[in-house]
């Protein structure tokens, strides 16, 4: 282990409080492809197409196409030992919180509890008439697209797209979770660190008093900011973490 490595794990030792923010590259190492990486989606697709209201409104059954490709991907997909190192992380934490940029549900399958989905969910559906929730179970997610409820009303994914409000609920938990626990740790895995209130609640944390700590493959925006930044992939680095961990 990285005399880094070795540090961090000294403070997740000695944490009462940990908040952990995710995004797409805790999910690489199981086959879930990121959006910016370069092995990313935006590569070769262009995200006013596949991920906006806009491209919707153009193109429904193209977008449906698209989620459902991914969708299948993730059902075929396991949790990877990074998702697991953080569920175990989250068992001998007194206070803990993750939130996740992911909409594909592996931190949930690997045992994690305290997740919140700030960005929804690919296994789920709405109404684009009357905004009801829908699961594969209910209408699933196969051909002939787009996908229609039974009454013959159009269904999105219920996930957030560009120009979309983030989930509320999910932004509230994190509010509340800031000034209430006042995290001791904020780990911040597998994130470019684009969106606004991924940098504001990092430095938030950091500055009431938060170690942040960031462990991703390549530099961030947010690298500079960080007491320890662990160039490494989040598979190998989590794992001997929560291993050190006694
Ligand atoms: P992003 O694609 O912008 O960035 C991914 C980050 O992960 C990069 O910084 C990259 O260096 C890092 N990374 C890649 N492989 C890694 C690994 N093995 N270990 C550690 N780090 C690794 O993704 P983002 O920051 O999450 O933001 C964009 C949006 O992507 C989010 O809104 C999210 O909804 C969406 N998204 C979700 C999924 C998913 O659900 N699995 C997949 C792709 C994108």
């Amino acid at each position: 282990m990285t005399e880094a490595l070795a540090e961090v794990a000294q403070w997740l030792q000695d944490a009462r409080s940990v908040l952990v923010l995710t995004g797409a590259g805790i999910s690489a190492e199981s086959g879930i492809p990121t959006f910016r990486g370069k092995d990313g989606w935006w590569k070769n697709h262009d995200p006013m197409e596949l991920a906006s209201p806009e491209g919707f409104a153009r193109n429904p059954a193209l977008v449906w196409e698209w989620y459902a490709y991914r969708y299948h991907l993730v059902e075929k997909a396991q949790p990877n030992p990074g998702h697991h190192a953080i569920a175990h992380l989250e068992e001998r934490t007194p206070a803990f919180l993750l939130l996740t940029q992911n909409v594909d549900g592996l931190h949930r399958r690997a045992g994690s509890k305290n997740v919140h989905e700030i960005h929804g969910s690919i296994q789920r559906m709405r109404c684009t008439r009357t905004g009801k929730i829908y699961h594969p179970t209910d209408v699933p997610i196969e051909p002939p697209f787009p996908l229609k409820t039974p009454d013959g009303d159009l269904l999105r994914p219920d996930v957030v797209w560009f120009g979309e409000t983030i989930r509320m609920d999910a932004a509230e938990a994190v509010e509340d979770f800031l000034a209430t626990h006042h995290p001791d740790v904020c780990l911040l895995i597998g994130t470019s660190a684009l969106f606004a209130y991924i940098q504001s609640w990092s430095l938030r944390a950091k500055y009431a008093g938060a170690r942040l700590v960031e462990i991703n493959a390549e530099r961030s925006t947010l690298s500079g900011m960080a007491d320890a930044f662990i160039q490494q992939q989040a598979g190998t680095a989590l794992p001997q973490l929560v291993e050190a961990l006694t």
